[in-house]
């Protein structure tokens, strides 16, 4: 796998020699070093986008399509030493480093389709009320793309951002992760072995300073982010100083709704892969359960059983159905809250303790008040807050009593209620009856402070293009 920075088709080191160091997060053992980059590298990479951005906005979405197919044949082509990669730099179980790949592969696929739509509706007609003029739309690139992403689900969400930047004809500068910056580096790989030309995609894995100096940059057109919100605003300022266009994934406290008429070992299912996939560094994490209050006891009792019987450990040494926090950072900012928990004197059900690596047992409290600072705030760790709720109101007003609202499950057998409970609930993305499946096709996004903006789908890509009309008499 590459270490370096990928600029303007080159390979390089940081202009100042810098290198992050991360880390095996089950055994904490070092991995190979990647190249940091600084503001001075950042300066380069987005110099070499806005001269690659002069011929890539002039390509056809059927040109720019095929480099995307060819972003997802080359990935399909390196799938096991990626998914591997995934499960050694993020500590991820063999299942979700394998729907990491596959879905990073399925958004290429999919923007290289919407690509090539694109040039059906280019110049389209409008209908006008005057026969005395026509007027055209046109779907026009945003300009040179600053992309950053988090380390929770690498390569993942960087898909989610650089598949629709070049199918629009923008192009890019990635920032990823310090914490994960090694997977990343396989786009300059692929971009390499495709011929995609020089500056179109360049990478820049750094510290926050690599990142601030991306949404300073006078040479950027649009920025888009994931990440926490403390950052978010700061990007969100830096934007607004330039009146840049601004996309914001960002943080969730999300609920799961379980109705007193539903099967309850399926609940279950649904209430641990909403909270302990990924190690509940998830910022969908559906970590806020509310049950109704005639099968809560029940329903906690089959709970607690069956978290207790997750596997927990370092997904290279032997099945696990949850791995460590993916960072130490993450591993303290958990048992933090573990500490205000007891501060707090909540009742824990199970978990609270630590294991090998950065290893975190799988937690539940129970019957935690409404301004307990667990139930309100993100965590990022897998750490599940219960209540009890009386009724379909009660649910609602509890669920969206909430700073956030990203996701949300709704488990019920009465499939009108868990339509009509959907449609009231404050979140971009609401499953009923179902784990956390995302299509490419279908938004991803929040309101309140979750974000600003959705990706994937259509409005993906929509986020890189700007409209333009032109109009003129006939
Ligand atoms: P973070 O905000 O600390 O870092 C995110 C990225 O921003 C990193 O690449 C980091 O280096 C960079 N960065 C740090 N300071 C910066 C600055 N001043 N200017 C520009 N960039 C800067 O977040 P994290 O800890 O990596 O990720 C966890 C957070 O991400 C959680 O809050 C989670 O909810 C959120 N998240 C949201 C989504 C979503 O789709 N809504 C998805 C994944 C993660």
């Amino acid at each position: 796998m590459p270490t370096q920075l990928y600029i303007d088709g080159q390979w390089r080191d940081a202009a100042n020699g810098a290198t992050l160091q991360p880390i095996n997060p089950s055994t904490r053992e070092p991995l190979e070093s990647v190249a940091a980059a600084g503001p001075a590298d950042v300066d380069l990479a987005v110099a070499a986008a806005r001269r690659a951005f002069a011929s890539w906005r002039e390509t056809t979405g059927a040109e720019r399509a095929r480099y995307l197919r060819g972003f997802a044949e080359q990935l399909e082509a390196r799938r096991e030493a990626l998914i591997a990669l995934q499960m050694r730099a993020s500590g991820k179980p063999q299942l979700e480093a394998e729907i990491d790949i596959g879905d990073a592969i399925a958004t290429f696929a999919y923007y290289a389709e919407l690509a090539e739509g694109l040039d059906a509706r280019q110049n389209a007609e409008v209908a006008l009320p005057d026969a005395g003029f026509r007027s055209q739309t046109r779907f026009e690139p945003v300009g040179v793309a600053g992309l950053i992403v988090p380390w929770n689900f690498p390569l993942v969400t960087s898909a989610w951002k650089v598949a629709p930047a070049l199918a629009a004809g923008c192009t890019v500068v990635l920032k990823p992760s310090e914490i994960t910056p090694l997977i990343e580096l396989v786009l300059g790989e692929v971009a390499d072995a495709i011929g995609l030309p020089a500056g179109v995609l360049n990478l820049v894995p750094g510290l926050a300073d690599a990142g601030s100096a991306i949404t300073a940059h006078k040479g950027i057109d649009k920025l888009s982010f994931t990440g926490s919100n403390a950052v978010g605003r700061k990007v969100m300022q830096a934007a607004s100083a330039r009146t840049l266009p601004v996309g914001l994934e960002l943080g969730g406290k999300s609920p799961i709704l379980v109705f007193a008429d539903t099967n309850l070992d399926d609940a279950v299912q649904w209430i641990i892969a909403g909270v302990y996939w990924n190690a509940g560094q998830m910022c969908s994490a559906t970590s806020r359960l509310l049950v109704e209050e005639s099968i809560a006891d029940n329903l906690l009792a089959r709970l607690k059983v069956a978290v207790e019987a997750l596997r927990v450990g370092n997904p290279l040494a032997g099945e696990t159905d949850m791995g460590p926090m993916t960072s130490e950072a993450q591993f303290r900012k958990v048992q933090d809250y573990f500490a205000v928990a007891r501060d707090e004197g909540l009742t824990r059900l199970t978990g609270g303790e630590v294991g090998e690596g950065w290893c975190i047992q799988p937690t539940v409290y129970v019957d935690v008040p409404e301004d307990s600072r667990l139930w309100r705030e993100e965590i990022f760790g897998p750490v599940l807050c219960v209540r009890r709720f009386a009724d379909e109101a009660d649910a609602l007003r509890q669920a969206n009593d909430c700073d956030f609202a990203l996701a949300a499950t709704v488990v019920s057998a009465d499939l009108e209620r868990a339509q009509r409970v959907a449609e009231r609930l404050e979140a971009g993305h609401v499953w009923l009856n179902s784990p956390q499946v995302v299509f490419p096709q279908t938004s991803w996004g929040g309101g309140k402070a979750s974000g600003i903006g959705r990706e994937l789908g259509p409005w993906g890509l929509s986020a890189f293009l700007d409209i333009k009309h032109i109009t003129a008499p006939r």
